[in-house]
């Protein structure tokens, strides 16, 4: 399908419309960093926040935050986080995890060991679908929800995604056995069910019949845009051979397992979330995914979301864009919206090919791009079809999004809006949301420990940097040790 400018005038008007006001000031909110400060329009009158939203998201009660967590969790977040934190400690960990002594016997074991009983389950819900189902019970317990990952990574042949179908399946059976909404999506990796290479080559033919319309895609199915003009293209620099014979029967079989877990989804109504990964497959993601939303998503009912990357310099035009071709098309869309987690192989990847990179240029611009792209579609919800997971540990943006929902009267316990943390991360920002009534989902991978090993890499090499934000959290955490200890000893 082919995509359009977005013309200045209504990219203003979403700039206008995202526009969320800053909450009123307490003791329990420190005033927003300028970087995230909205933008100096006047807020209409009647939509001045009531004090209330304010107080809703509460940190300084460490005791009611944490009374969830055991205190060994509490003590193995703290010293996990802390030393995920460090910068030689990531070195260290990543090259222990990529080195060759993972291939000696005695000392493989040995290294596994002690990254089960850290990171592992810091991070990771457990070995199997039903053990993840028992930690998904006691989070729903602690008033939260799960979203059950299943831990592969990407596939190079056609076993591989049939073997990887299977454990989607069966993860949705599992979902089936939990307590009705304890989990509130599954999670699919198109990677992992269509091998990379073919991802690659049919990102490629997008991309170039992005570039000339004329350019016929024989298989294409329906879908919505992909692009927008402002999109990166210098991953396709001539044009792509067709698919051959081989790749098209690769792509049906690839359709073929996807709706296969779509229909199980559906038959199920458990929503399943598409993640986002590297820009140089995302075409072809977003491609499964939106030519599967509009077979499935019916109603109010949105059961395939997708994820937009707001550290990506398109996002917000390719975010409008898509809506509003939903819009048009009567079809229910869902997002999750994340900054992004490959942030410094897109960078390697556009300068190796003398390319700007696709991420903007500062830290306040992706910011600003996660918290427009919330307001955006806060208001789409508020007044539609469709849903969001604002899947972020940032707290200001937390907040944010808070008080917009407040302001635009969304219900707290909502299916349409959900927030979301990676297990193990963030546990203040949870249940600080959670407590002010909130639906919060956890993001639980689960898997042998090598199977989720590249998962485990990312997170290591993300937290590098994520000081901040892990910050916030140890800080609450030793605060609510120390409260615990004293109350022990005294
Ligand atoms: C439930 C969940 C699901 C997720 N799913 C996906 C997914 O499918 N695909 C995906 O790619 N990511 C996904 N992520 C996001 C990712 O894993 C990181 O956790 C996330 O991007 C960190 O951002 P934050 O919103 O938590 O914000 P913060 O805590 O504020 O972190 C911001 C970080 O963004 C980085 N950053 C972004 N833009 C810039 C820039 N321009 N300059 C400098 N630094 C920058 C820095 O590392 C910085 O530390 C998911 C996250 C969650 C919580």
């Amino acid at each position: 399908m082919a995509t359009r400018v977005i013309p200045p005038r209504i990219l203003k008007n979403l700039r206008y419309n995202t526009a969320t006001k800053p909450l009123l000031s307490s003791a329990a909110h420190p005033p927003l960093s300028p970087a995230l400060s909205p933008p100096c329009v006047p807020p209409p009158s009647s939509a001045v926040l009531r004090p209330a939203a304010a107080a809703d998201l509460n940190f300084n009660d460490v005791a009611k935050l944490f009374s969830f967590v055991p205190t060994s969790k509490l003590l193995r977040s703290t010293a996990v986080l802390h030393a995920t934190a460090l910068e030689p400690m990531v070195d260290f960990g990543t090259w222990l995890m990529r080195s060759n002594l993972m291939h000696v016997d005695g000392l493989r074991h040995l290294i596994l060991a002690a990254i089960r009983h850290s990171f592992y389950d810091t991070f990771c819900a457990g070995e199997d679908a039903s053990t993840a189902g028992k930690s998904i019970r006691s989070l729903n317990e602690a008033g939260l929800r799960g979203m059950l990952v299943y831990g592969v990574e990407d596939a190079l042949d056609n076993d591989a995604c049939d073997r990887n179908l299977r454990g989607f399946l069966h993860t949705v059976d599992v979902c089936r056995s939990l307590p009705p909404s304890s989990v509130s999506f599954v999670i699919v990796k198109i990677t992992a069910i269509c091998p990379m290479s073919l991802l690659e080559r049919i990102s490629d033919l997008l991309r170039w019949q992005h570039k000339d319309p004329s350019f016929t895609l024989s298989w294409k199915q329906d879908s919505l845009p992909i692009f927008s003009e402002s999109s990166p293209l210098y991953h396709t620099l001539k044009r792509p051979e067709p698919l051959t014979p081989q790749e098209e029967s690769d792509l049906q079989l690839a359709n073929q397992r996807f709706l296969e877990l779509c229909q199980k989804c559906v038959q199920n109504n458990i929503p399943l979330l598409v993640d986002a990964e590297h820009t140089y497959v995302q075409p072809a993601i977003d491609y499964f995914t939106y030519s599967s939303a509009i077979l499935h998503n019916k109603d109010d009912n949105p059961i395939v979301f997708g994820t937009i990357q707001t550290y990506l310099k398109d996002a917000k035009e390719r975010l409008l864009l898509t809506t509003e071709a939903a819009e048009k098309m009567g079809i229910p869309m869902g997002f999750k919206l994340v900054r992004g987690a490959y942030m410094s192989s897109e960078t390697k990847l556009a300068q190796s090919l003398g390319y700007d990179s696709p991420i903007h240029n500062t830290i306040q611009d992706t910011h600003k791009c996660f918290n427009d792209c919330s307001s955006f579609m806060l208001e789409k919800i508020a007044n539609g079809p469709g849903g969001v997971v604002l899947a972020t540990h940032n707290v200001e943006s937390g907040k944010l999004a808070a008080a917009k929902a407040h302001e635009l009267g969304i219900g707290k316990v909502n299916h349409k809006l959900e927030f979301a943390q990676l297990h193990g991360m963030s546990e203040a920002l949870s249940f600080g949301l959670s407590n002010a009534g909130f639906q919060v989902s956890k993001y639980m991978p689960f898997g042998p420990v090598e199977t989720v090993m590249p998962y485990l890499l990312r997170r290591a090499e993300e937290n590098r940097g994520m000081l901040a934000a892990s910050g916030f959290d140890r800080q609450l955490m030793r605060k609510e040790l120390g409260r615990r200890l004293k109350a022990a000893v005294f």
